[in-house]
């Protein structure tokens, strides 16, 4: 059967992409073209050498698939994981019409298969897994305002060596069971804010000045995809983070997108904060108070900003004719 070629020959997700095999069953999508090129070059040049191997021993990739299948993971997921077709992976495993099991494979499709992991939930406690999502995960936490120690308390291991995990990481490893237990305290603190005390603000003070991000950052990306980036500014751009919504109106040094400056002044104005407090908590200067108490339907009552309850940083921008930059104190949690 020949193959069509075409950038609609595979699904938008299938996990081919980018990957040979997308190019083998007929995507030409930029992906599928590149990984094909480079596969070219690297073949002429071992060609060159003499060192060209088409084909590789299915043995080691069989014995990954059996390993699989005891954590759970039966073939057909391991097809799906590797997006390598179900044919082959059978054929790998068991043979095809009557004929013993595939001696050889396709170097890429052995390098897709052995990739292959089992998930953490499969895995015994001891078992080392890559150690990327744990250790964004705790860093994310120290972002929020949760103390090194205090997670520590929380965890199976001693506040010592989670400080180890969270600062250096030497190894690159973890145990699956620490794996499981930073991620479910995850799921548990991500969503709450701490209270406001210094302990915490520190945490979070700490964490941004080594460039760790919040929870926020990891929300629409693979935290434990090592190849992925957090999404520091993008995020930032259209969402209302009500965290920092929360802390803002608590006082709390936060950077606020407009979007939630505008949600923080008329959640404020709302529970009766006035606009100097307001002004004073979200470091904003009076007349920007206004605006957004305006643009939120709650005109002005001719309040005067406070200088003396808007805190030493604030800036003073009385003009009202212009918006007050962010607070130049602000920058190093923004990073
Ligand atoms: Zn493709």
């Amino acid at each position: 059967m020949p193959i069509r070629y075409g950038t609609d020959v595979l699904a938008p997700d299938d996990p081919r992409h980018g990957k040979v095999a997308g190019y083998s069953a007929g995507c030409i999508c930029s992906g599928c073209r590149k990984a094909k090129t480079v596969y070219e070059k690297h073949r002429i040049r071992q060609q060159a050498y003499g060192r060209w191997h088409p084909w590789v021993d299915a043995e080691p990739v069989r014995a990954h698939i059996r390993q699989l299948a005891k954590h759970n993971v039966g073939w057909e997921q391991v097809a799906r994981l590797a997006g390598v077709a179900e044919g082959t992976v059978r054929n790998i495993l068991r043979g095809r019409g009557g004929r013993p099991p595939a001696r050889r494979c396709r170097p890429w499709t052995a390098e897709a298969i052995l990739a292959v992991q089992p998930t953490l939930d499969d895995l015994s406690d001891y078992t080392m897994v890559d150690s990327t999502g744990t250790v964004r995960r705790l860093r994310a936490l120290v972002a929020l305002g949760r103390p090194m120690e205090h997670l520590g308390r929380m965890l199976p291991l001693s506040h010592e060596h989670v400080r180890t995990v969270i600062r250096r990481n030497p190894s690159g490893l973890v145990t699956a069971g620490f794996a499981r237990a930073v991620r479910d305290l995850y799921e548990q603190l991500s969503m709450t804010v701490p209270p406001d005390t210094w302990v915490h603000r520190r945490a979070a003070n700490f964490a941004a000045r080594q460039g760790w991000v919040p929870p926020l950052a990891w929300d629409d990306v693979d935290i434990d995809d090592p190849q992925a980036t957090p999404q520091v500014g993008k995020a930032a751009d259209d969402h209302v983070d009500e965290i920092a919504v929360e802390r803002g109106l608590r006082g709390q040094r936060v950077q606020l997108n407009e979007r939630e400056k505008a949600t923080a002044v008329k959640r404020g104005l709302a529970r009766g904060m006035s606009r100097n407090a307001i002004a004073a908590a979200l470091r904003l200067s009076g007349s920007k108070v206004s605006a957004l108490a305006e643009e939120a339907g709650q005109p002005d009552t001719a309040e005067t900003p406070d200088q003396a309850t808007t805190g030493r940083r604030r800036q003073r921008s009385h003009t009202g004719t212009t918006c007050p930059s962010p607070d130049p104190a602000r920058s190093d949690v923004a990073a």
